[in-house]
């Protein structure tokens, strides 16, 4: 089960991959002494009075330099934050308040998450005090002490951070729980769908107040999974309250998707994809949400044996952005195959949830690359992948490292996306590939970091 994440930020050389291992207490030390060599975020696992979290190590932040490395920095920097429940950011108090720490204390005051000031290199007992008071003025309330070298302060920093870190029964539920929303024009079958869910009885059924007003979740139960249907009361419809237009519309499915982990895209087999559920579909893509299309009233539909590869082909045709995601065939009605849905949810948040390991993917790119050369320009420039790693989860985020993201086509790069996908599966999610341009020079520098992630 994933644990809360705490991200460790700093401009170079304050100490920060020192502190991770301090914290994580690895055996290990990884210390960097080149300033602003670009390095992959490294995860490592940490606990504290029975708290267990994982930190991140992202590369030294700064802002005021023009290096080629400089965005890609910033990108996982900001990476990391997104995925963490709250920031260290170290400084130096050995050098003092430096321009480069209030640039990133601005930054990080945009970021909406709680920051501890962590004011390394303290380890002189008289001194510690007077060199971590000048951080107040970061506006982060109060700067601790710490060495990372000697671990004085350390165990009151973790104080700190597990003071701040959500309940631990709320996030290990809220990782266990699984969205669903239930989007599809009016008419398709939403609420049949929802009442055939509830009918099951699939003990506790409870309407939850959502996050926006008027939203309302309900919690189901199977197996010992709890899945949040997302905003039923967008779906349901009671007899005599009138709701008004819009409580139907796209906007409150577009809401539903982005809160959810899942989407089940209810398509109408009579009518087939219309112009409305791409739009839902298209959506559910560049959401980055996990999917399962639900062909619904399949008892109303004239059948012989070879009908369904037909009718799956025709609504593929014009789902084609959805090519990854499985598709079912229910009647909400009949309850015909609608227990199996959730099994489908299971499976695809599985995959969305989903972490490849570095080696596995340089794997899979090589022998891709083996297959089919990448592109070759008039000129006789190549193109060159050198490595990938995953970067997130939900959706599945790869980071490929080439000589020129340029040199590297539509075509091409849709190749890639296939190799990824018939190698890794992925079935259910979508995934996506980011192409980042990086001199091989550098590249040799920073092997040895990469391949450790
Ligand atoms: P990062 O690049 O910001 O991750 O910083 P590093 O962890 O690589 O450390 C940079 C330098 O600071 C290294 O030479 C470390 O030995 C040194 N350093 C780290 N922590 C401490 C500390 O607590 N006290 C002192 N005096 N030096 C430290
Ligand atoms: P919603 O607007 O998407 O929530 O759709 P409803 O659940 O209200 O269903 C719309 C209409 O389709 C109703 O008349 C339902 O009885 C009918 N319907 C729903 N599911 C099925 C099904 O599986 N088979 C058939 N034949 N009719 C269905």
């Amino acid at each position: 089960m994933p644990l809360p994440i705490i991200a460790i930020l700093g401009r170079p050389n304050v100490g920060k991959s020192t502190l991770v291992n301090r914290l994580a207490g690895s055996r290990e030390a990884i210390v960097h002494d080149e300033p602003g060599v670009t390095r992959d975020r490294t995860y490592q696992e940490a606990f504290w009075c029975d708290r267990d979290f994982t930190v991140v190590d992202t590369g030294g932040l700064v802002f005021d330099d023009d290096t080629e490395f400089l965005p890609l920095i910033r990108e996982q920097a900001e990476l990391a934050l997104a995925e963490a429940v709250l920031a260290v950011l170290v400084v130096d108090g050995q050098a003092g308040l430096t321009a480069a720490d209030s640039e990133i204390a601005d930054w990080l005051r945009h970021q909406n998450r709680p920051i501890v000031v962590a004011v390394n290199k303290c380890e002189s007992p008289d001194k510690g005090a007077a060199q971590a008071a000048e951080f107040w003025g970061l506006g982060f309330g109060e700067p601790l002490p710490i060495s990372s070298i000697h671990g004085s302060g350390t165990g009151e920093l973790l104080d700190r951070v597990v003071e701040l870190l959500p309940p631990a029964d709320k996030s290990a539920e809220e990782e266990t729980e699984i969205g669903v929303a239930i989007v599809g024009r009016p008419n398709v079958g939403k609420s049949s769908l929802l009442n055939s869910f509830l009918g099951e009885q699939r003990a506790i059924v409870s309407p939850i107040a959502g996050t926006t007003r008027d939203a309302i979740d309900t919690v189901i139960e199977r197996n010992d999974q709890r899945y949040r249907l997302v905003d039923t009361a967008g779906i349901r419809r009671k007899r005599g309250v009138d709701y008004g237009p819009e409580f139907f519309g796209i906007n409150r499915s577009f809401k539903a998707i982005r809160r959810a982990d899942v989407c089940l895209l209810v398509i109408d087999v009579l009518d087939g994809v219309t112009d409305q559920d791409q739009k839902l579909a298209g959506r559910i893509e560049e959401d980055g949400r996990a999917c399962v299309i639900v062909v619904n009233k399949w008892d109303a539909h004239e059948k012989d044996s070879s009908t369904i590869y037909e009718v799956e082909r025709q609504l593929r045709d014009r789902l084609y952005f959805l090519d990854w995601a499985p598709m079912i065939f229910v009647s909400a009605l009949t309850g015909q195959r609608v227990e199996k849905i959730l099994d489908q949810v299971n499976t695809v948040v599985e995959q969305h949830r989903r972490r490849v390991g570095t080696s596995v993917i340089n794997e899979v790119l090589g022998d891709a690359i083996a297959w089919r050369t990448p592109p070759t320009t008039r000129q006789g420039r190549q193109g060159r992948i050198y490595y990938g790693t995953q970067v997130t989860t939900q959706p599945p985020s790869f980071t490929l490292f080439v000589n020129d993201p340029k040199l590297f086509g539509e075509s091409y790069r849709r190749y890639i996306e296939r190799q990824f996908r018939e190698s890794l599966g992925f079935s259910g999610t979508p995934i996506r590939l980011f192409w980042r341009g990086k001199k091989s020079r550098e590249l040799e520098r920073g092997a040895n970091r990469a391949t450790r992630v």
